[in-house]
Parts: structure tokens; C-alpha cells; sequence
């Protein structure tokens, strides 16, 4: 079995850090981007199992770039969990409104981080 490979965008260098350390502890393969764009580029190209999208990023919003991934047919069933430090009830009914398949509040719980992502994961593998 070919382990799950896991796009992280992130701009912060110590949340990407921690999120790339746990996701590899855990065996994961890892990919990066640090800014909306690059993260669409690194989606097309690579095609991951999984999208972690940074909510506050500069010029382009993680609500912005799902916007994106959802209308280009190549990317519109990767599963997306949005990482975001907003905490407030509005902002998760528009997390999960904008079409996100998760949301995880920063800072993340290393705790159950893993288990949101093995049933994410889970949830979207064809066949079971
Ligand atoms: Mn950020």
C-alpha cells in the first residue's frame, strides 16, 4: 500500500513544520505550498489525497483557492480540510458552507489531528 500523499498550504513556517513533522510522523508523504496560487499549481500538478488549506493567507484566502480547486474538474474531488485559528460559530458554518470537507481549528490538537485526517482520507478512497 502506497502511503497517502497530503498537500500542506500553509505561509507560516512553524505551523507548516509542525503540521509536515506530524503528518510524516504518522507516515504520510508530504507536499507544500506557502501561498494560494502555488497551492493550486502543486494540486494540478501533483494531484494529492488530500488538501490541508491554510483559511489566512496573503492575497488569496483558503476560501478563495477552494473556490478554485471546486470548479476545475482535475481537482474538484480531492477532500480539502480547512486549517484555520478562527474559532468563532459564524466562521465554521461558512468553512463548511464554502464547501470544505473538514475544519480543524489552529493550533491544531496533535492529539486528534491524525485520526481527522485517516477518516477524511477514508472517507474519499473509491472501493470502501
Ligand atoms: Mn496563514
Amino acid at each position: 500500500m502506497t502511503a497517502a500523499r497530503i498537500l500542506i498550504v500553509e505561509d507560516n513556517e512553524k505551523n507548516l513544520k509542525l503540521v509536515r513533522d506530524l503528518l510524516q510522523f504518522h507516515g504520510y508523504q508530504t507536499l507544500e505550498a506557502r501561498t494560494g496560487p502555488e497551492g493550486i499549481a502543486r494540486a494540478r500538478e501533483a494531484m494529492p489525497d488530500l488538501i490541508l488549506l491554510d483559511i489566512e493567507l496573503p492575497e488569496m484566502d483558503g476560501v478563495a483557492v477552494l473556490r478554485v480547486l471546486r470548479q476545475d474538474p482535475a481537482t474538484s474531488r480531492i477532500p480539502v480540510i480547512a486549517v484555520t485559528a478562527s474559532a468563532m460559530r459564524a466562521d465554521r458554518e461558512r468553512m463548511l458552507g464554502a464547501g470544505f470537507d473538514r475544519y480543524v481549528i489552529k493550533p491544531i490538537n496533535i492529539q486528534e489531528f491524525p485520526s481527522i485526517v485517516a477518516s477524511c482520507l477514508r472517507q474519499n478512497t473509491p472501493g470502501t
